[in-house]
């Protein structure tokens, strides 16, 4: 049998259009296709593969569980998923954790316990969530209801109701729109699907006053910029305002499927037995591999080197704008990184995808406007470079028609 693009289109549903090239083997930031084509990967599978491809720590972390034991299901619980949840709460301000096996799974945990905690405490008035246009938030109804891009939510039928949307950043629209009915606000502490735009220090502040003013839940959703990806372990940190709800997922595993939903125990304490659940969640394999993934990013080395490829990135992006002028701007924090096409490109993000895969380097963009980079949280600098120089040709190629 060939596994080929042409396979996909036979027995795959087409809800997804994939690259022709096929990867099969990964290491670190480098990419082998099925021919034996090499890339640099600066897409890191959508943010998730924080310590690059097959890093060792997690290797041995999935192998040695993998000897141990796979599943049990949440009848009982497991050594790996206790260490990680004392982990996850000792390094944050949540004191309990739910697992779940993706972002969208962990929000919906969150939209889920906001809403019973609110109907618990003030009543069945107390449901609208509001949340923010461009906002993403996965793919479950619920979430994607919450996002703020009606273009995926439209088209499935009745919504799941009280879902309130304003702009991002836009404080007095936000002033209007909450009130002692809001049950929670859900944002992104960095809108990444959205565009990769960064929050106003004092908009997530306010955002946070308001809240308490009107005892309303504050859920960010970390899954994006989550362990270490901004340069902080979680981007509220950075920011300074703690949320009462913080979903992550994606880099937390390191590419292996894993989500989490943290928060207080006086919060937590609204999910009762039964009230909510997951066949998988908290599963030995998939918590062991995140346990290894956590030790390892959360370490000032990494942390700081985060800091430091960041500039690396901007500087190497800059250079190339003041080469080819094609970028409005470089923005986003730490390895969560967009170069904004400016007026003569606008639109043509994914033609620079393209060309960027056919120059061996794997990028992804943000809407139709933003190259996005989110690699390894460890890639070499030496790695940067060479990524940066296949850019240069992508832009060079782009600009050339
Ligand atoms: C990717 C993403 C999600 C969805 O995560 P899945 O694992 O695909 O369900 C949710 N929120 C944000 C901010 C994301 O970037």
């Amino acid at each position: 049998m060939q596994a080929n693009r042409e396979l996909f289109d036979e027995v795959m549903v087409p809800n997804y259009n994939p690259s022709a090239v096929i990867p099969v083997k990964g290491e670190g930031s480098r990419v082998w296709d099925q021919t034996g084509k090499e890339f640099i990967d600066f897409a890191g599978g959508i943010a998730v593969n924080c310590l690059g491809h097959c890093h060792p720590a997690l290797v041995s972390a999935l192998k040695e569980q993998g000897e141990k034991i796979w599943h049990l299901s949440n009848v009982m619980t497991n050594e790996p998923a206790l260490r990680l949840a004392k982990k996850l709460t000792d390094a944050t301000f949540a004191e309990k954790v739910y697992f779940a096996n993706s972002g969208a799974e962990a929000n919906e945990a969150a939209l889920k316990l906001a809403r019973r905690w609110a109907l618990d405490k003030f009543g069945a008035e107390k449901s609208q969530i509001i949340a923010f246009n461009k906002g993403f938030h996965g793919r479950t109804f619920f979430t994607v209801t919450v996002g703020g891009q009606a273009a995926y939510s439209d088209g499935f039928g009745p919504k799941p109701a009280d879902v309130t949307h304003v702009d991002y950043n836009d404080l007095s629209a936000f002033e209007k729109t909450i009130s002692d009915n809001t049950c929670a606000v859900m944002m992104e502490p960095l809108q990444g699907e959205g565009g990769i735009i960064s929050p106003n220090p004092e908009f997530v502040q306010a955002v946070r006053e308001l809240c308490d003013k009107h005892n309303a839940l504050l859920i960010f959703d970390e899954v994006q910029t989550g362990v270490g990806r901004t340069g902080d372990l979680y981007a509220y940190q950075g920011l300074g305002v703690t949320p009462d709800i913080l979903t992550t997922a994606k880099a937390l595993g390191g590419g292996f499927p894993i989500g989490a939903m943290l928060t207080t125990t006086d919060i937590a304490s609204h999910l009762k037995v039964g009230t909510h659940g997951s066949t998988y969640g908290g599963n030995p394999l998939a918590c062991a591999v995140a346990e290894a993934a956590f030790d390892t990013v959360n370490t000032e080395a990494v942390l700081s080197g985060v800091k430091a490829k960041e500039q690396l990135f901007r500087d190497g992006l800059n250079a190339i704008n003041d080469k080819y002028n094609v970028f409005s701007e470089v923005r986003g924090k730490g390895l969560l990184l967009g170069a904004v096409l400016n007026d003569k490109f606008e639109g043509r993000a994914r033609d620079f995808l393209v060309a960027s895969a056919q120059h061996g380097l794997m990028s992804l963009v943000a809407g139709t406007n933003v190259v996005r980079f989110t690699p390894s949280l460890v890639i070499t600098n030496e790695e940067i470079a060479e990524g940066l120089a296949r850019f240069e040709q992508a832009v060079a190629a782009v600009v050339n028609g």
